[in-house]
Order: C-alpha cells, then sequence, then structure tokens
C-alpha cells in the first residue's frame, strides 16, 4: 500500500496525501460495501476454487502440504505420484528412514528437513492418533512440520472446516486489498477471519492465492488489468 495514502481499516477513511482523513457517509459503511465488492468479485472470477495439490486423501494432502513450504505445487505435483505409490499410507512412511525418501523428493527445496517431518509425523500419526490425520487445529500443529497455515489448509481442503490459511500470496494480496494491514501471517489471519464471512473463509484462502498467482504478482501486479483495480487500495493509489 502505498505509504502516502493510508486508509484505517476499521473506520473505513481514506487519508489522502497531505490531506485529512475523508469522511465518508459513514466509514464503516463505505469500508463494509468495498469489503463485500471485492468479495463478490473475487468468488465471481474464481469460481470452485480448490487446492492444487494433487491428493486422494487428508494423509496425501498433510504430505503435500509439508512439502509445499518454499516450493511450487507444481513441483510438489511432480514428486508426489511416486511418494504415494511408495508410501500409500502413515504406516508405510512411518517405518522409512528420512534417507530413503531423498531420491524422491531431493528436487524439492529443504528436502533433508522435510522428509524427517514426514516420516516424524507419519510416525505420530500412527501413534498417537490411531493412523488417522487428525480432525483439529491443535492436534496437528503437534505434528513435526505442520505450523498453522500447514493446519489450515489441511483444515479446511480436507474436512471441511473453514479456515484461512495465509501463505505469502494471502498475505500480500489482502494487504494490497486493504483486507487487512497487520505485519505477521496470523494476525492478518485475524483480521481476514474478522471481514470476511465464516462460510467464504476457505474459498477465500483460494481466491487470493489465485489472484496473487494469476494478477497481483509480488513484483509486478497487473493493475490495469485487474479486475479489483477500481476497489483495491494500493490499486487505487497507483499500485
Ligand atoms: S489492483 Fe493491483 S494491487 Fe490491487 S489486487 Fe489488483 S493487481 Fe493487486
Amino acid at each position: 500500500m502505498d505509504d502516502r495514502r493510508r486508509k484505517t481499516r476499521t473506520t473505513g477513511q481514506v487519508t489522502e496525501p497531505g490531506g485529512e482523513a475523508t469522511k465518508g457517509v459513514s466509514g464503516k459503511d463505505k469500508e463494509g460495501a468495498r469489503v463485500a465488492e471485492v468479495l463478490r468479485r473475487l468468488a465471481e472470477h474464481y469460481r470452485n476454487p480448490r487446492t492444487e495439490l494433487s491428493h486422494r486423501s487428508p494423509f496425501e494432502l498433510l504430505v503435500a502440504t509439508i512439502l509445499s513450504a518454499q516450493a511450487t505445487d507444481r513441483s510438489v505435483n511432480e514428486v508426489t505420484p511416486v511418494l504415494f505409490d511408495r508410501y500409500p499410507h502413515p504406516g508405510s512412511l512411518g517405518a522409512a528412514k528420512p534417507e530413503e525418501l531423498y531420491p524422491i523428493i531431493n528436487r524439492i527445496g529443504l528436502f533433508r528437513n522435510k522428509a524427517r517431518s514426514l516420516v516424524g509425523a507419519a510416525r505420530m500419526i500412527c501413534e498417537q492418533f490411531g493412523g488417522d490425520v487428525p480432525r483439529d487445529r491443535e492436534a496437528l500443529l503437534r505434528l513435526p512440520g505442520v505450523g498453522r497455515k500447514t493446519a489450515n489448509v489441511v483444515l479446511s481442503n480436507a474436512f471441511g472446516v473453514p479456515a484461512i490459511a495465509v501463505d505469502t500470496h494471502v498475505f500480500r494480496v489482502s494487504r494490497r486489498l486493504g483486507l487487512a494491514d497487520e505485519k505477521t501471517p496470523e494476525r492478518v489471519e485475524a483480521q481476514l477471519q474478522s471481514v470476511i464471512p465464516r462460510e467464504s473463509w476457505s474459498d477465500a484462502h483460494h481466491w487470493l492465492i489465485l489472484h496473487g498467482r494469476q494478477v497481483c504478482s509480488a513484483r509486478r501486479p497487473s493493475c490495469q488489468e485487474c479486475f479489483l483495480v477500481d476497489v483495491c487500495l494500493a490499486g487505487k493509489a497507483g499500485g
């Protein structure tokens, strides 16, 4: 967001460079309408969004999501068919040595750490959760390699629990759009939960990722071609 033109998220007031806050009819109402319009357009543009990580079960999604940290979904999808074929369930993966995974996943960044996490998570699932990926956040967060983002991805995509996983795209795009302005993923997640209806949390995660990948890239956001430019704070301020 342009520092010269800041908007107060909670009041919806916009401060022009060198000027005072613009008093709206009701700043809160106007801001609510703007956010609603942003969400409406995202929903219309990115219909029926779903994760691009290939998986057939909560366990496979958990594995793919752990692998996807700082890696593209495409690169993960290239290695998981062999991985899932060799280790189809937590029991087989938990019985493996991390080094045995290296030849399969060594194209993925941080593959040694991720191999350790995958084997450790599979073992814990067998030993503490009866062989099934747990369905609650606290339990998921105990698994090696699982942080809040991964837990939210698994909860929303595998179990249908409303959640907003904040990755680099969600963090960047939501701040540019003025849906959030906090500086940590956890706080941005809380802000997004406060402005997005609960039933749209999981979809909103996908909308913001897709928009970040296709239009609002980190280095060169395509504001001129963006269907949100008139309702985006960064877009209106000149990108
Ligand atoms: S207008 Fe620009 S900054 Fe705003 S969402 Fe679109 S591409 Fe991103």
